[in-house]
């Protein structure tokens, strides 16, 4: 972790952009169901998948063979303190639906879901919108934590996963809260130069076998952690739920989602965070620690679900972590 002494968040004002991003938005109510393209019937009828704000189409710009967007909400702009949990839920169970109605094999196909939440974050469009995608090619990070989730498995007997969990809920350090269908933590190496909010869901290896449970209780998790995060003046982030492939039985892997809030460093001159470090060494740095965001992160988390908030540390002595990804 590299060292920024007095390092202090300042909210950028994205308010311009907003503001002429909104005429002729695609996105928004008034053109969205006459400029985006449609889907096959047998895939959704009529073309789109639509739940609650959420419309669900093809993406004119496919990472893959399958390939769509989700527009959120029928607002054009959303502040990150400002989405309901059945918003993102239904967002999130459109894109479910989808998966699910995908035809044929889909052995080896990873289900992957993001998010750009603003331009500061890589978004082309202001208004909100995920990305779901199924893959076979799901990225060098991805494939290496599952074959190294594959290996803990066949060494230890039990998911990497949930070794992580029971840890981090031991030490307290990085532990937000656990509900009863997820667990939030923070993670030790992060790609947000702030830090990074990890879910898990245990027991859950792919996007597909979600219940409406698990998505609200996850939706209600991420309201708060993105109210948390905006009160201290962040304006963009990046989401992603990482998912293990399809055809398998995967008790190694748990899916789970990272939260990696982006900001400028000089919001004056919209100084990107992403240095050559990050972009050409693929050397992630924090100026803030894991620890610290989980600890403000735990002063708002109420209960999630049903079950107690943040388990306290209990004093064990911090272990030598060894993430999927780590060379051993
Ligand atoms: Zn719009």
């Amino acid at each position: 972790m590299a060292h920024f002494e007095g390092f202090r968040l300042v909210a950028p004002d994205l308010s311009r952009v907003i503001d002429a991003s909104r005429p002729g938005c695609p996105f928004c109510p008034e053109r969205i169901l006459s400029v985006t393209p449609r889907l096959p019937d047998a895939i959704a009828r009529g073309g789109r998948v639509q739940r609650g704000e959420a419309t669900l189409f093809p993406n004119i710009s496919p990472y893959d063979r399958h390939s769509v967007v989700v527009a959120l909400t029928r607002e054009h702009f959303v502040a990150a303190d400002r989405f309901t949990a059945v918003q993102l839920a239904d967002g999130l169970l459109a894109s479910l639906a989808y998966f699910r109605a995908l035809p044929g094999s889909r052995r080896g196909s990873h289900s992957v879901v993001t998010w750009n939440y603003m331009p500061p974050a890589g978004a082309t469009q202001v208004h909100p919108h995920l990305q779901a995608f199924s893959t076979n090619r799901p990225g060098s990070l991805l494939e290496e934590e599952v074959r190294c989730s594959r290996r803990f498995w066949r060494r230890h007997h039990l998911p990497y996963w949930k070794e992580l969990a029971e840890s981090e809920a031991a030490s307290g350090e990085r532990f937000v809260a656990r509900g009863q269908h997820t667990v939030w933590l923070t993670a030790f190496v992060s790609r947000s130069v702030v830090s990074d909010v990890l879910t898990l869901f245990p027991g859950r290896a792919q996007l597909e076998e979600l219940s409406h449970g698990d998505v609200a209780e996850f939706a209600e998790g991420l309201t708060m952690a993105l109210a948390a995060l905006h009160e201290e003046g962040i304006r963009a982030f990046n989401l992603a739920l990482y998912s293990a492939p399809g055809g398998d039985t995967n008790p190694h892997f748990w899916l789970h989602a990272r939260l990696s809030p982006r900001i400028f460093f000089n919001p004056a001159i919209e100084g990107s965070d992403s240095t050559a470090w990050q972009h050409l060494l693929d050397e992630p740095f924090m100026v803030r620690s894991p620890e610290a965001l989980a600890e403000r992160l735990r002063t708002r988390w109420g209960t999630l679900g049903e079950s107690p908030g943040p388990t306290p540390g209990t004093g064990q002595r911090r272990r030598e972590r060894r993430g999927p990804g780590s060379p051993r």
